[in-house]
């Protein structure tokens, strides 16, 4: 079932989320709507705290862009990106590679706006599968970016929070202006 998305500026986004202990059938469940809701919404990624619940869980899928990266391992061999997307992982804890390179993000808690964001070009993630299984994954690419920054999510961060100081004035003055835009539309309360 499609949820609704979590706009900026609610506090939920800047939750440390809890780790996942035990995958129930409630866990299950969002993860089924958090699928829907990030297709829907055509985005690479959802983390949990953008549907309104603050644990450590989240999902990728870029299979629609098989070039995205250059090599998917998952614990150690090569795999083939579309056999393991959507990506479905809890309780994640990140090495992120030395090499930075920058990129365009957006985020669907920040609808209509984008920016440049350094991340690291190549990561590797250690992370607890629905199973219960513990399984790592290293990428590069547009996989590496979206690990990045889901996983910021579950640690209260956005990808605004990132950029320069200098494109942060703009930054700020934009989303002002958006927000503004929500309330009109009726997407958030006014204050
Ligand atoms: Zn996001």
């Amino acid at each position: 079932m499609i949820q609704p998305i979590v706009l900026y500026g609610d506090p939920v986004l800047r939750v440390k989320c809890k780790p996942v202990t035990t995958v129930t059938d409630d866990v299950h469940k969002l993860v089924r709507d958090m699928l829907d809701t990030m297709h829907e919404a055509k985005g690479v990624g959802l983390a949990a705290p953008q549907v309104g619940v603050p644990i450590q869980l989240a999902v990728i899928d870029v299979s629609h862009d098989l070039e995205c990266v250059s090599y998917v391992r998952v614990d150690g061999a090569d795999v083939i990106l579309t056999d393991i997307m959507p990506l479905i992982f809890l309780n994640p804890k990140l090495e992120p590679g030395k090499d930075k390179e920058i990129g365009e993000e957006g985020c669907l808690s920040i609808p209509d706006y984008r920016d440049k964001v350094k991340r690291s070009a190549g990561v590797k993630v250690t992370y607890e599968t629905l199973d219960g299984k513990t399984q790592t994954i290293e990428a590069d690419g547009l996989l590496a970016r979206a690990l990045q920054h889901e996983i910021d999510h579950l640690h209260g961060i956005l990808f605004i929070d990132r950029l320069s100081a200098v494109a942060k004035v703009g930054m700020k003055r934009k989303i002002k202006r958006l927000m503004e835009e929500w309330e009109e539309d009726g997407l958030i309360k006014k204050k």
